[in-house]
């Protein structure tokens, strides 16, 4: 795998791949000294146009925990509130010979714009409402660690779908790992075209007692022009996710960051069925799977990798496993 873009770009065996790998190095987590050498003397530059808790931190900590070297840059306090564009910006720090660039921007397609003008390695972070790849995966490796397997599993997202990138690339994992997806909110927030993706649509909750997980999805209001609920106590009343909705064999998954009041009840989202912060720690393992196979792995059937830092040739999930 040269680069991770789009969940379209993985097939059942690589998502497979990539969630064995992390499983593989769920151990160094536990360890006193969380290292290993696996990426020394390779550089990650982390690119964010965006804010971001989860996804940042555990990007680094997985580059570092992999014992790459990191270098982070956000845009805000950069030469971009000067006027620089993005490809004067990545060029400028593709100079320092960055081995992978983890990039987030708010503009679709931007990821993949700047695989042309470095020869790094690009992790989608996410590009605008296009997609969110590691969201999706470590909502995989969060499930299959539940679960054992998806297949046949019955799933709801549930809230802001119109401008959601966990969606659009959750809705496509999901469904290549065996689950049914149904994608539900009101009609100004769940377009009926997002059913090309083969999930269904539902604009009321009255059948959500079907579902063995909820995943709930964040108000984007960074996002939107106009109003597209009549108010967010409406929204609540309609659509919140609270322990009367929730029940006792559901699991409740949730991206992040959480607004408590609008599209979960605090009390579920402490609550035992809780993935929430499960979620958080498979993003950490699950880059570092992303990172390792971009940079160190040799590649999988269809991306052979080339270029600096790759081509170790090697398909053993588990090498490098021993203390730094
Ligand atoms: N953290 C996720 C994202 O960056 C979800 C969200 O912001 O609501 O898309």
């Amino acid at each position: 795998m040269k680069h991770l873009l789009s969940i379209e770009d993985l097939d059942r065996a690589a998502i497979e791949r990539l969630c064995d790998r992390a499983a593989s190095f769920a151990e160094v987590a536990d360890r006193p000294i969380k290292k290993v050498p696996a990426l020394r003397g390779r550089t990650v530059l982390n690119l964010f146009y965006e804010s971001s808790t989860r996804t940042r931190s555990s990007f680094e900590l997985a580059a570092k925990r992999l014992s790459a070297d990191v270098v982070n840059f956000a845009a805000s306090g950069s030469s971009v509130e000067k006027g620089e564009s993005l490809r004067d910006t990545v060029q400028t720090l593709a100079a320092h010979q960055p081995h992978a660039i983890v990039i987030r921007t708010p503009w679709a397609g931007a990821s993949k714009l700047i695989t042309q003008w470095t020869d790094a390695a690009i992790v989608n972070a996410g590009d605008g409402q296009h997609e969110h790849p590691t969201q999706a995966l470590l909502d995989v490796y969060t499930l299959r660690d539940r679960l054992g397997s998806l297949d046949g599993l019955n799933v709801w997202i549930v809230g802001d779908v119109r401008h959601s990138r966990v969606a659009r690339s959750l809705v496509l994992a999901l469904q290549t790992m065996g689950a049914t997806v149904t994608v539900a909110g009101p009609p100004t927030l769940v377009p009926q075209d997002i059913a090309v993706l083969g999930c269904q649509v539902r604009y009321s909750l009255d059948e959500l007692p079907q579902a063995d997980v909820v995943y709930a999805l964040r108000m984007q209001n960074e996002r939107m022009k106009q109003a597209y609920v009549p108010s967010l106590r409406e929204y609540a009343a309609n659509y919140q996710i609270d322990s009367r909705r929730l029940g006792a064999r559901q699991l409740l998954m949730h991206p992040g960051p959480v607004n408590r009041g609008v599209e979960l009840a605090g009390d579920v989202v402490d609550g035992p069925r809780s993935l929430i912060l499960d979620q958080v720690r498979a993003g950490v393992l699950v880059r570092m799977a992303v990172l390792y196979e971009v940079l160190a792995s040799g590649g999988g059937p269809s991306t052979p990798a080339s270029g600096p830092g790759r081509g170790r040739g090697t398909d053993h999930p588990n090498p490098e496993l021993h203390p730094a």
